[in-house]
């Protein structure tokens, strides 16, 4: 991939920026998997069924949700995507299967926990109905949630511990004619099970879950290999077929189950540990077992940033490439071993989800060390450094090889050090290291774009001037509420301007969050650059709103984020593509965020109690004279009115007026 920064040059001297410029420097064509694209207006735009007459402009939708009032950060779920995740998952096995001759079927099972949200689930099972696509459950209120949705038929794939209760509750779903299976993951459970089923007079299906000796993968590697917490060794699943031979019950063992971990970046580990999966499968028939089903758990990655083209970077296979290692190796083994296909089953999670919804955030503000709005005035009364900074900026005009820059460079470095020394050692005043500071970061400012638009484009000061100069950017969110596997983990998302694409971006951004904690900032970014520690931006224009998207956001960020510093769950809204709508979509629901009060309840702040509080505190100080009795009533009025309010801000030019 050829990439060409997005600023190394003076400006004037450069092309014009195109759409294909910021689609390529913002590697849209790679992890927006054909859904996200930038459009000819230079906004983001998404196209969710394969046709150009559909495509929905987010800059059009985030207008249409600021006209209804709504609140910022909010959440859009493309429910299309969802569906269209769904189809290709489905197809690609199918084409696998078709393609090797493969003779048995494929199931999707959908595991809920990557996002447990009803309409989420909803959508997917309503996508998935032609394809049989079933359910995996891993908790006991996840199976609550799960079996009432499913048809007979469907599999619902009950993982994870159970307890005696969540057992007899799989037990009464197979007593209702539900294709339910308890995957068995201990010894434990299976006495349970069987004590539970004998009491019922019912003799349950079954699966096993098989800790495999393949080392996981990917960075959730501890789900898989001897020391998962997960599964029965090999040993143990023996003797657990011995128990089920003995009474009369091997037929009813019918799932096979083994989950490497999330996001496999390598599809070698993937065929090595259904190689080792079909090989127990192989043997569990030929002693009797009536093993239909073959679970390759999860795994199935995403592309965050460049995607599988690029060597070292994110995962090594597509979609297509997935499923035609799982059934051509399954497919090898079964022959090897004369033993009948199994169907196939898959739990992918992040695949069907990860696409479908995308978080807007409003950029409050910025902050820029070389801020042209910054004045300043050099007088006679300057101090020595100070006027020698202000000469190396003056002469800056008639300097052109590299080899001057340096020096111009190194001198104003000089020369700020030399003021902050005397700052500390009280000889100059504040006055004078504020003025000191303003020029040496137009001297870089300047010093950047003239070794950018010259032979010096590739001196390491460059760089080391590109990190100096880095921008914050303000943003109305929460990354623990909102990307918490960013922070936890390093997954990196995709962010973008949803607008001015056709425009360079030449601001260097670090995204900084609401919240108090130094983490609370993005730390590397997806794109083009070499540099990942920033993200390439337009400078916000006064007036006018600058809106970021981060992309990818539907699989686990959705649900795991937690009450840090008490931001809550952000507005959403749900979008459906329709070619007969003006912009072709509509905005089926808007759910607002959580509100203030809830969220307080949740640390066992409750609104009667903190409001009596106040009210005390108001009247004491109107009777010390501290408040006029008028204004302590509206400062208590104020108060209470934030509590049914949305945890997060308002970005500047949507705030509403304070009470007065
Ligand atoms: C989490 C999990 C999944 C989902 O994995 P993805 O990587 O999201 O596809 C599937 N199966 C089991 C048992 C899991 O624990």
């Amino acid at each position: 991939m050829s990439v060409r920064a997005p600023d190394f040059a003076a400006a004037g001297t450069e092309p014009a920026w195109t759409i294909a410029d910021s689609t390529e420097l913002y590697l849209t064509g790679s992890w927006g998997a054909q859904f996200f694209f930038v459009n000819e207006n230079g906004h983001v735009a998404v196209n969710v069924m394969n046709e150009a007459a559909t495509t929905m402009d987010v800059v059009a939708i985030v207008e249409e949700l600021r006209r209804r009032g709504v609140q910022f950060p909010i959440l859009l779920r493309f429910q299309d995507v969802l569906r269209a995740r769904v189809r290709r998952l489905n197809e690609a096995f199918h084409k696998a299967i078709e393609d090797a001759g493969y003779r048995n079927d494929y199931r999707a099972v959908y595991p809920i926990k990557v996002n447990q949200l009803h309409e989420v689930v909803d959508e997917l099972l309503d996508a998935g109905k032609p394809y049989g696509m079933g359910l995996e459950c891993g908790s006991k209120a996840e199976l609550i949630a799960a079996l009432p949705q499913l048809d007979d038929d469907t599999l619902l794939v009950c993982n994870g511990v159970k307890d005696k209760s969540m057992l007899s509750l799989i037990i009464s779903g197979q007593r209702l004619g539900r294709n339910a299976i308890p995957v068995i993951e201990n010894h434990a459970e299976f006495v349970d099970l069987k004590e539970l089923a004998f009491k019922a007079g019912f003799v349950p299906r079954l699966g096993v879950r098989v800790r495999l000796s393949t080392p996981g993968s990917g960075r959730w590697s501890e789900s898989s290999g001897e020391n998962s917490k997960f599964g029965l060794s090999v040993a143990e699943l023996l003797s657990l077929l011995r128990e089920l031979e003995a009474g009369g019950l091997a037929d009813r063992l019918l799932v096979l189950h083994c989950h490497i971990g999330s996001q496999i970046a390598d599809i070698h580990v993937l065929k090595q540990a259904a190689r080792e999966v079909t090989r127990i499968y192989a043997e569990l028939v030929g002693r009797g077992a009536g093993v239909r089903y073959l679970d390759l758990g999860g795994g199935l990655g995403v592309n965050y940033d460049r995607g599988h083209l690029e060597e070292g970077a994110g995962i090594n296979y597509s979609l297509q490439e997935y499923a035609n290692a799982v059934v051509f190796t399954v497919q090898e083994i079964c022959a090897a071993h004369g033993v009948a296909e199994p169907t196939i089953v898959t739990e992918s999670g992040r695949a069907l989800t990860a696409h479908h919804s995308a978080l807007i955030v409003p950029v409050l503000g910025t902050r820029a060390k070389d801020d042209p709005a910054l004045e300043y005035m050099v007088d006679e009364g300057a101090s020595d450094p100070v006027q020698a900074l202000h000469a190396v900026l003056a002469h800056l005009d008639s300097v052109e090889t590299p080899g001057e820059l340096l020096e111009a460079y190194h001198e104003g470095n000089e020369r700020l050090g030399e003021v902050r020394s005397l700052f500390s050692l009280g000889y100059l005043d504040l006055e004078q290291r504020a003025l000191a500071e303003s020029l040496y970061w137009r001297l870089c400012s300047r010093l950047l774009a003239a070794f950018r638009s010259g032979p010096g484009a590739s001196l390491p000061e460059v760089g080391e001037l590109e990190r100096q100069l880095t921008d914050l950017y303000l943003c109305d969110f929460s990354i623990f509420q909102s990307m918490l596997d960013h922070w936890a983990i390093g997954q990196p998302f995709p962010i973008m301007p949803i607008d001015r694409l056709d425009e360079r971006p030449d601001r260097r951004g670090v995204l900084v969050d609401l919240t108090c904690d130094s983490d609370g900032r993005v730390s590397h970014y997806v794109s083009a650059h070499a540099d990942n520690s920033f993200l390439p931006l337009h400078a916000p224009k006064p007036g006018e709103p600058y809106y970021l998207a981060f992309f990818l956001m539907g699989a686990y960020e959705d649900i795991v984020g937690d009450a840090h510093n008490l931001f809550g769950r952000v507005s959403e809204a749900h979008i459906y593509a329709d070619p007969e709508e003006p912009d072709n979509f509509w905005i089926e629901k808007i759910i607002p965020g959580t509100a203030i009060q809830d969220m307080l309840a949740q640390v066992q702040y409750f609104p009667n109690d903190l409001h009596r509080r106040m009210s005390e505190l108001v009247r004491a100080k109107i009777q010390e004279g501290v408040v006029r009795p008028t204004q302590g009533i509206a400062i208590l009025d104020q108060y209470m009115a934030c509590f049914p309010q949305n945890t997060y801000c308002n970005p500047r030019d949507m705030e509403q007026d304070a009470p007065a």
